[in-house]
This record gives structure tokens, sequence and C-alpha cells, in this order.
């Protein structure tokens, strides 16, 4: 298993969920680590075949699917530094707390599944906004909320990693709603990534076929139309279950509860009270 080389020092384990590598004068940086220990460990074995130890991991934010390899590369190099935004990182320190928060109390068994829950994870330091140097490597932060709370983004040289900023458009009808915790941020930083078109986009999942630009605007237009099915929506006797069954929800509690959040962040933009459709 090998990654693909994006330019002298970028490398890419595209999967499920895509691992970057950086190589740096100290060591490998790694961004993001996906779903479980198998991609990981895939990386593990490319890095210890090409006789390089990694200095430090990434996460650029704090969903299941970016942070699940953490413990599994810990626990074969302790000395890794971690780095996270603020507030994801109490996510990666405590996994728990991501269906405490899509269930608002004690979550049912139902979500405390491996895809909302990966292993624990220490964060060394928290990322902010601006430029950096990790393993000897320029890097620069940039804040991408709207999928989390504080996502952030990673430009270094010519390659911008944009995490769950964006999905390509296979990924959009997949999902049928895509997953977001605040409309309009979404919607801002989606227009805040049209000025960094120049640069190669590396996303969370997929490859960015094309001009950036136009994925961009393929996720503009998702929002919109979320926003016009909840909108409709909301003229039915059950707003919610209408929106489930518009958006083509699956009947379990990850999906339904994922695409709650979203449903819940599209009413706040719409100034509709939850509380009042319940
Ligand atoms: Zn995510």
């Amino acid at each position: 298993m090998s990654l693909n080389k994006i330019n002298e020092s970028v490398y890419i384990l595209e999967g499920a969920v895509n691992i970057s590598v950086i190589l740096g004068d100290e060591g490998a940086l790694v961004i993001d680590t996906g779903l479980g220990d198998s991609g990981a460990r895939k990386v593990r074995r490319w890095l210890d075949g090409n006789g390089i130890r990694p200095c430090a991991i990434i996460n650029t934010h704090s969903h299941a699917d970016h942070f699940g390899g953490n413990a599994f590369l810990l626990k074969k190099y302790p000395e890794l530094q971690v780095f996270a935004p603020a507030i994801e990182d109490a996510f990666i320190k405590y996994p728990v707390l991501e269906p405490v928060f899509l269930f608002g109390a004690e979550p049912p068994e139902s979500l405390k599944t491996g895809f909302l829950m990966s292993p624990p994870s220490k964060v060394d330091e928290i990322i902010e906004p601006g430029s950096f140097e990790i393993c000897g490597l320029n890097l620069t932060f940039v804040p991408l909320p709207g999928h989390s709370f504080n996502q952030m983004g990673v430009i270094f040289e010519d390659v911008f990693f944009s995490a769950d900023a964006l999905f390509v458009e296979d990924l959009i009808e997949k999902y049928g709603i895509l997953y977001f915790v605040d409309f309009e941020k979404s919607i801002e930083t989606l227009e805040k990534l049209k000025e960094y078109r120049g640069l190669k986009f590396i996303p969370g999942h997929r490859r960015i076929e094309g001009d950036v630009v136009d994925v961009i605007n393929k996720n503009l237009r998702h929002f919109e139309s979320v926003k016009s099915t909840v909108q409709k929506c909301l003229t039915h006797a059950n707003p919610i279950r209408c929106a489930f069954e518009k958006f083509g929800i699956p009947k379990n509690p990850v999906n339904r509860a994922l695409s709650l959040v979203s449903i819940k962040a599209t009413l706040r933009a719409l100034n509709v009270d939850f509380f009042e459709l319940i």
C-alpha cells in the first residue's frame, strides 16, 4: 500500500477518509488519522518502510473519522505531539462528548458507536489561526467553522488541506443533507475558500477533480436547497419528519441524530424556534 505523492513533501493515503503526510526536517507531520486503526496502520507501515519517524499529528476537527488513528500512532510513538483547535480538543480527549452533544442527555448505546466515538487521544497544543512552524514546516491555519465548531484548515506551500469544509458532489448526493452545526458559518467558510482557488485542495474525503470553485458552488447550492426544503416542511404537521423524508435519511439513530443537527442549524438560520415545532 503506497501513499499518493502530491508534491516533493506531501503524500496522501486516499481512503474513506484521507490521511495526509508532510515530510519535514524533523520528521513526518500527519494531518488527520482516519476512522479506526486501518488507515493509521497503513501510514505507519509506509513511514517505517521509508525509515521516517512521525513527529506530530494535526487534527483538523474532532469527528471520530478524523482522529480515530491517533491512539494507534501514539501507542508506537508516544512522543508524538498532537495539535488540534480549541473546543475540538475537548471532544478528542473525551470522545463521549460527541454522542452526548448529539443527544443532549446521557446517550443511548446506539449512539456510542465506533462511527461517532473513536478512542481518546491526548492533545498537546491548541492551534490558532495564523502561521506556525511544526516539525520544521511552515504552516498556515485557516479557520473553517460550520461543519464543526472550530474546524481548522491547513496550508502548506501550494496545498490546502480543507478538511470537511466542502464535499464532492457524489457525497452530497449520498448523504442527502450534509452535516453542519452552523448554517451561516458554513456558507461564509465556502465563500472564503474561493480566495484560495489557486491552491491544490485536499479535502477530508475523496478527491477534487477539476476547478475547486465548481465544487464550492455545488456545496453552496446544496445549502440553498436545504434551506428551501426545510422552509417548505414548516407547513407540514411534523416538519422534522417531513425534512427526514425529503432528505431521504435512513431510520437509524446515527443518521437521524446527525441530520437532526443540520436541520436544527438550518431552522436557526431561518429564525424558526425548534422548540415550537416539537
Ligand atoms: Zn467531519
